[in-house]
């Protein structure tokens, strides 16, 4: 059979796996989006909210002393740490508020487990007067004292998940549970370019505002496209956001970067298409290349990055994979760590840890490019967030006692 031609489904990737009762919510909120992508005002609306409300155009930012240090490439830095929030997430999540008006519902809920997408959800909400639900598997809402206290403080209710492994695919269950019994009311908040059909199209075409922007930008800065593009891969929303700019610019190489973890072979990972332990499979409404061992079972992930720590990866990025217009690398925690070091001293700019990922492959392949060729690093995030575990990482002796107790006080 082919796929190719069905409503959802990217080449053999996507698709909607859906309980029947969720069925009229879902044609609901394809019609909407439909609507909206068909209706140029509505661009035009989201544009707006995001120039007066998260900074939107972002810079790029032109990194002279790292492109002199490694002496190749020039390297530009697309700049989504300076967003509303610190990250890219903003932009997906009042996309998704302005839908909700549309829809006339009046409450939102949504999964989180590092607390971003829930503190950048729960902003949408303040912001647009919607009520508010985020789930939290209990052990991430013990690790996130601080994005817990935010969301409260914005208005939201938080519920602590204290089913089967007390972490995210449990928060998932639980929300979807919420939704089916509230769906006239309730808009369930998808964080990322995953989940069923029209999520991970939405969510891509509501990101591309980074590429549609990075495309004018490096055309204006380097007066030609940029020879490559990097962006780390979580979920695949920053990476999807940015190769949207250009993935019709097939000179234009795309780059992503997973979490190689404690190294690919130490099976410590989240390398799903960068690895070659990621298998075809359906898990939480969509079918894509998962993590999981021979019988099937989802494996467990590790990644210094909790934004980066998840089995499954956009089904978009599986077929794009597979069809060979992006590249996907792996980085490991170590390497992470050096690009977080390097960026900071030379540049003055702190990535999230998610997003060094990113920087660690440019880094290793500047060198290679001529000082002719531009590239463009999509810096998703920053990385105040990532305070105590580069703290910790670094054994930083003079400032290490005094923030590892500070973060006890939050997490205690
Ligand atoms: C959540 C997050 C990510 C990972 O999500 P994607 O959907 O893959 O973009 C990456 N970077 C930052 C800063 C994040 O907060």
């Amino acid at each position: 059979m082919n796929n190719q031609n069905r409503i959802g489904y990217f080449g053999k990737y996507g698709g909607m796996f859906i309980p029947e009762i969720l069925r009229s919510t879902f044609d609901q909120l394809i019609r909407a989006y439909d609507a909206a992508k068909s209706d140029p005002l509505f661009w035009n609306e989201y544009e707006s909210l995001m120039q007066s409300y998260s900074c939107r155009p972002t810079p790029l930012t032109f990194a002279e002393n790292l492109s002199d240090h490694f002496g190749g490439a020039r390297i530009y830095i697309k700049r989504e740490d300076l967003n509303h929030t610190g990250a890219h997430k903003v932009n997906n999540v009042m996309g998704q508020g302005l839908l909700v008006k549309r829809m006339g519902k009046s409450r939102v809920i949504a999964e989180t487990g590092a607390g971003q997408h829930g503190v950048a959800t729960a902003t949408m909400a303040a912001k647009f007067g919607l009520e508010c639900t985020i789930y939290m598997g209990a052990e991430d809402v013990e690790r996130q004292r601080p994005n817990v206290f935010w969301m409260e403080k914005l208005g939201a209710t938080v519920v602590s998940v204290t089913d089967g492994s007390q972490t995210l695919k449990d928060a998932i269950n639980a929300a979807f549970r919420d939704w089916t019994a509230n769906m006239d009311s309730t808009h369930y908040v998808m964080g990322t370019v995953c989940g069923p059909h029209p999520f991970p199209e939405m969510v891509a075409w509501l990101q591309s505002i980074i590429g549609k922007e990075a495309r004018k930008q490096i055309l204006d800065l380097a007066g030609k496209l940029p020879k490559r593009v990097y962006a780390c891969v979580g979920g695949g929303s920053n990476a999807m956001g940015i190769f949207g700019g250009f993935l019709e610019d097939f000179e234009v190489e795309l780059v992503g970067v997973e979490a190689g973890g404690k190294g690919i072979k130490s099976g410590h990972h989240a390398a799903r298409l960068a690895s070659s332990d990621g298998h075809l499979g359906v898990c939480q409404g969509y079918k894509s290349i998962f993590l999981q061992d021979s019988d099937g079972q989802m494996k467990d992930t590790h990644s210094i990055s909790a934004g980066l720590d998840y089995v499954g990866v956009s089904p978009i990025l599986a077929h794009l994979n597979e069809t060979k217009r992006v590249r996907f690398e792996a980085a490991t925690d170590q390497e992470v760590l050096e690009a977080e070091d390097l960026t900071i001293k030379r540049e003055g700019i702190i990535p999230a840890l998610e997003s060094a990922h990113a920087f660690v492959q440019a880094y290793k392949e500047a060198p290679d490019l001529s000082v002719k060729d531009a590239i463009i690093i999509n810096l998703s995030g920053r990385g105040d967030k990532d305070i105590f575990t580069i703290a910790d990482a670094f054994q930083d002796r003079k400032w290490r006692e005094f923030i590892i107790r500070k973060g006890e006080q939050y997490h205690a």
